[in-house]
């Protein structure tokens, strides 16, 4: 692991935010902009949202910027030129891959959403980078390649996913012995259960991409939102925390907690259960990657436990929330199973959001997809593309044919 402790009179280390323009990069930009004799920014990137951009990079003077598209890129540039800014605009995926991998970058937050992510958070990885990955797609989607790439190069992965990170944080340092051999019985991923969580299932078909994106506790943006509303963000997590931590789908238990104040727990061969508490918002857990083993400070307030009185726990429904049994599923089919699952929810969410599908039809659609590509074997990473366009493409002809 490369050691980036800070000690007195070494120059700020130079962050890379993929993803800037999203929930997760103005988070990280937020905790960034607290501590600039810590960090300092090397390079933005948006895709759509390119206005938003042009303005965090007058706020934040990066050496890059990347946009999705050329056009895009040259008007980015002419404005930073007025602006009297030395930014260099690049394009694409070269350009997403350039700046997660430049020798002069110490840190990478993987925060791009979906598939698209993979090869940038990738890039930075074989770059032996400080890579804060909260892409969880992307490991859902190539988790044993992604993890050997880890071995094979000398990259510190740190988790973002507030559950993820909680149960790195109530883990043993040496957790990379096996779970087993340091003591954990099971790891107790806790989920809000989302807007839904009490609606009549009579009425689960008829809710709006609005509802589902009115998250009761956390924000996020929209493809996220609506994961956590169907579970499929739960159903991720669980293939994320058996890659990240080495762990079996069933050592991995499902724990509904309506109030997001316990962001996960591990659970010792002892009956110790160590959890990780804090109010929810993502600059903590980006705080806890940015400077770990330190601690610094990332504008949360302090959790007033006496203000939340209580904490609720209780067993997820399959009938609400069939996603979840889909991901477990893919999670033990393994191979292209679960960049299957995700590619076929990653069109499902948008379709949803398009409003093109019922919220229902999200479950109905993965299921589809999955009964109609076996799990086949993952040799290198163009298996994971070849799975993820088929599945996407089988996803489409569902959806021209309903
Ligand atoms: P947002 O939708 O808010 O942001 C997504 C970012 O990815 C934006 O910067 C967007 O650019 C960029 N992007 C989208 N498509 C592409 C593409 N094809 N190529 C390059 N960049 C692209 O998402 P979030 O910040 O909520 O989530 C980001 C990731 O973090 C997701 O994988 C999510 O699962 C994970 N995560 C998020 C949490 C949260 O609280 N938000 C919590 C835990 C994990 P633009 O907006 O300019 O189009
Ligand atoms: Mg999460």
């Amino acid at each position: 692991m490369n050691d980036l402790s800070r000690r007195g009179g070494e120059r700020p280390l130079r962050v890379t935010v993929l993803g800037a323009t999203g929930s997760i990069g103005l988070s990280t930009l937020d905790v960034v902009a607290r501590h600039p004799q810590r960090y300092e920014v090397f390079a933005l990137t948006g895709h759509s949202r390119v206005l938003d951009l042009h303005g965090l990079c007058l706020r934040h003077r990066p050496r890059y910027a990347v946009v999705g598209d050329a056009r895009a890129a040259a008007d980015l540039q002419g404005r930073l030129r007025e602006d009297g800014l030395a930014t260099q605009v690049l394009v694409g995926e070269e350009g997403l891959i350039e700046v997660a991998g430049h020798s002069d970058v110490d840190v990478v937050m993987a925060a791009i959403v979906g598939a698209a992510g993979l090869r940038p958070t990738l890039a930075a990885v074989n770059a032996s980078k400080r890579v804060l990955l909260a892409n969880k797609e992307a490991l859902v989607m190539s988790g044993a390649l992604f993890m050997q790439a880890l071995r094979d190069s000398s990259a510190t992965l740190l988790p973002i996913d507030s559950e993820h990170n909680a149960i790195f944080q109530c883990l043993p340092g040496d957790y990379s012995r096996g779970l087993s051999v340091v003591g954990v019985r099971r790891i107790l991923l806790t989920a809000s259960g989302g807007p839904f969580r009490e609606m009549p299932l009579s009425e689960l078909a008829g809710v709006s991409p609005a509802q589902a994106c009115a998250h009761p506790n956390w924000s996020m943006g929209r493809k996220i939102s609506v994961d956590s509303a169907s579970m499929m963000n739960k159903g991720l997590e669980l293939i994320e925390a058996c890659w990240l931590f080495d762990a079996r789908p069933e050592q991995v238990e499902v724990v509904i907690h309506p109030q997001s104040v316990i962001h996960s727990m591990v659970d010792y061969v002892d009956g110790s259960v160590l959890a990780q508490l804090g109010n929810p918002d993502m600059r903590t857990p980006i705080a806890h990657a940015l400077a770990w083993p330190e601690r610094v400070d990332s504008g949360v307030s302090p959790l007033d436990l006496l203000q939340i009185g209580r904490l609720d726990f209780q067993a997820p429904d399959d009938r609400r929330f069939p996603c979840l049994r889909l991901a477990r599923a893919a999670a033990q089919a393994g191979g292209t199973a679960p960049a299957i699952l995700n590619a076929a929810n990653e069109i499902a969410v948008e379709a949803f959001l398009a409003e093109r599908i019922r919220f229902t039809q999200i479950a109905d659609m993965i299921e589809h997809v999955l009964e109609s590509l076996p799990s086949a074997s993952v040799g290198c990473l163009d298996d994971v593309f070849d799975a993820d366009d088929r599945a996407r493409r089988q996803a489409r002809h569902w959806l021209e044919r309903i």
